[in-house]
């Protein structure tokens, strides 16, 4: 998830090009960049790391300019670098682009390229845009931005300049964000609206497949088949702060409404012809006697959850899910025949830096799966895959874990079919499932204002109990920890069946909550014995359930999901369970995206 932004005007193009990236930077900050249009062509200047850095190079001296673009990046393709940085250019220097987005077929255009000569100078996948851009360009670089379009596949906002067209600036837009600004002194385009607000309140939202054509005094619309479009020009009525979260009051709010997306372009990343892919097929599973998942927090529950899965669906002899630190110093009996999974947002998260420094000294072969390209677990793990969260700037994870969720999914599936566990019909069948979660997780979403009402009359419970069996209790282990992290409200996750060895103590009449998870229809009339034992005791229940049975009364509540394969609900379930505790921590007030006492990286032991 990138930031880009352009502009075109009466003044000068570099300051008010950087002051949008540092609106834009919560988007990524991998590496900054900024092309200007002179009259000898392009300047360029790119520089790994944050845009600090990128301003302190500037300051070295660079040309005034009426138009440019600038780049905020969250690396997909290709290491942070300062050749992978945007502004890419084409090897005539002739065209220049910024990306926000993934070209899923940029191998199949590269060699095409290469074939025919263009020699690639940084390994991102944006860079095809401007080498096939000028590959194509024969003097009309609107229909050069039509030819582009058609043969690109994926996500794409661009901003698109030509040295031949000195008063042009391009943009875009295809399933990523783009706003189009119109202002005074000029016109500019950007990712998102705070980076316009200083200048203008007065924008157009770009769709899907449309292509903004933007000069210092006009700005005109058209669709792929360069047809004109009218658009309507909105006003923005958000304050600045309000704008930096999308509108939202706090960002994990707006990461938990993003999840759709995330699902979509994570899912995206494990077709055919993705690096993640091509990984994954790398692996031999049939290598291996004993699988053992480990990290720290909610991507150790996202462990924990796919331990289920990858049980079910691999029949794998020995799956073990192990919390880093403790991996760390247990001197496990582990081999070169054992596979590590390393889960971890950051990819710098010291115990699991730390396991898997421990499994490879043992032999073990490491797959990690982290969402930070560069990163350090990235960099020494033996294989990475990536989920395609975006920076992700709560503290308490949302987007990132239902990422590694899907990830660990594909695992499981994939591992399975090579095992031989699958029939094909059964493959194809589990794979649509998991195609289906992110309009399923709209779905979801769609409970906003019930989860809201309910979660703002659970302020006062002392305690908040999480139980479920099999999948379910796996679940319920996140939306604990959620709670506990955001509202500091006491709360633990059972496994149903353990509840009478202990636990079942701790009800305390109406004191008490008890979040019951029941989508795993197998083992349903077990969980609902728990829910009556609970109930006779006085606690007030709500049920996350895709199960039709589950009838509500004035103790018993109930947020239904989406049907989907039992294995995959907790992909569901967690949505419903991040806004509840979202809305009970606002309700209490609280610093949800700071919680007190809590680090989003923890690199620290
Ligand atoms: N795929 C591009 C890169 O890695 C853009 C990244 C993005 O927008 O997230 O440079």
């Amino acid at each position: 998830m990138c930031g880009i932004i352009g502009y075109i005007g009466e003044e000068d193009a570099v300051p008010i090009i950087i002051e949008g990236l540092k609106k834009l930077e919560y988007r990524g900050y991998d590496s900054a960049g900024i092309a200007v249009y002179t009259e000898n062509g392009f300047d360029v200047l790119k520089q790994k790391g944050r845009l600090s850095g990128l301003e302190e190079k500037l300051s070295g001296g660079f040309p005034q300019s009426h138009q440019g673009i600038g780049h905020t990046r969250w690396a997909t393709h290709g290491e942070p670098s300062d050749i992978n940085s945007h502004p890419h250019l084409g090897t005539d220097s002739k065209i220049a682009i910024v990306h926000n987005g993934i070209i899923e077929n940029y191998k199949q255009l590269k060699e095409y390229l290469e074939s025919k000569g263009v020699v690639f100078a940084s390994q991102t996948d944006s860079e095809v845009i401007a080498q096939l851009a000028e590959y194509y360009y024969e003097g009309d670089i609107m229909d050069t931005v039509c030819k582009v379009s058609s043969r690109l596949e994926g996500s794409y906002a661009l901003g698109i300049m030509c040295s031949d067209d000195p008063n042009t600036l391009i943009a875009v837009k295809k399933d990523n964000p783009l706003i189009i600004g119109i202002s005074e002194h000029g016109n500019l385009i950007a990712s998102d609206v705070p980076a316009l607000l200083k200048h203008t309140n007065k924008v157009y939202y770009l769709d899907d497949n449309e292509i903004a054509v933007l000069k210092s005094d006009s700005i005109n619309f058209f669709d792929f088949d360069m047809d004109e479009v009218d658009k309507t020009l909105e006003t923005i009525t958000w304050s600045m702060d309000s704008a930096e979260k999308g509108g939202y009051p706090h960002f994990m709010l707006k990461e938990i409404m993003e999840q759709p997306k995330v699902l979509r372009d994570t899912i995206n990343s494990m077709m055919t012809d993705t690096e993640n892919n091509r990984i994954l097929e790398e692996i031999d599973i049939r290598k291996f006697d004993k699988i053992i998942i480990t990290a720290c927090g909610s991507a150790y529950n996202a462990g924990v959850v796919s331990k289920y899965v990858f049980e079910e669906l691999c029949r794998f002899p020995l799956i073990e899910v192990e919390l880093a630190s403790e991996f760390r110093y247990k001197n496990s009996v582990i081999n070169d025949k054992t596979l590590v999974i390393l889960v971890s947002q950051s990819g710098e998260t010291a115990d699991t830096i730390a396991a898997m420094r421990e499994a490879k000294s043992k032999g073990a072969v490491t797959l990690s799966i982290v969402n930070v390209i560069g990163s350090t677990i990235a960099k020494e793990s033996d294989y990475t895959i990536f989920t395609a969260a975006g920076p992700e700037i709560a503290v308490a994870t949302t987007k990132a874990f239902s990422a590694q969720l899907v990830l660990l999914y594909f695992l499981a599936v994939r591992f399975s079919k090579k095992l031989g566990r699958l029939d094909e019909a059964l493959y194809e069948k589990l794979e649509q499932e998991i195609v289906s979660l992110p309009d399923k997780a709209t779905e979801v979403l769609e409970h906003i204002d019930f989860i809201q009402k309910y979660a703002s009359n659970s302020v006062a419970y002392k305690s908040v109990f999480f139980i479920g069996r099999n999948i379910d209790y796996a679940i319920a282990l996140e939306g604990s920890l959620k709670l506990k992290e955001i509202s500091y409200i006491h709360s633990e996750a059972y496994a149903g069946g353990e509840l009478k060895h202990g636990t079942i103590a701790l009800i305390d009449g109406e004191n008490t909550l008890v979040v019951g998870i029941a989508c795993c229809k197998r083992l349903f009339p077990k969980t609902l014995s728990n829910i009556e034992q609970v109930l006779s005791r006085g606690a007030n229940v709500l049920f996350v359930s895709n199960i039709e049975q589950v009838t509500t009364d004035e103790k018993t509540s109930k947020i239904t999901i989406p049907d989907i394969y039992d294995l995959f609900s907790p992909s569901l379930s967690v949505i419903a369970l991040q806004l509840f505790s979202y809305y009970v921590a606002a309700n209490r007030g609280c610093d949800i995206d700071k919680p007190r006492n809590l680090a989003k990286s923890v690199t620290v032991e």
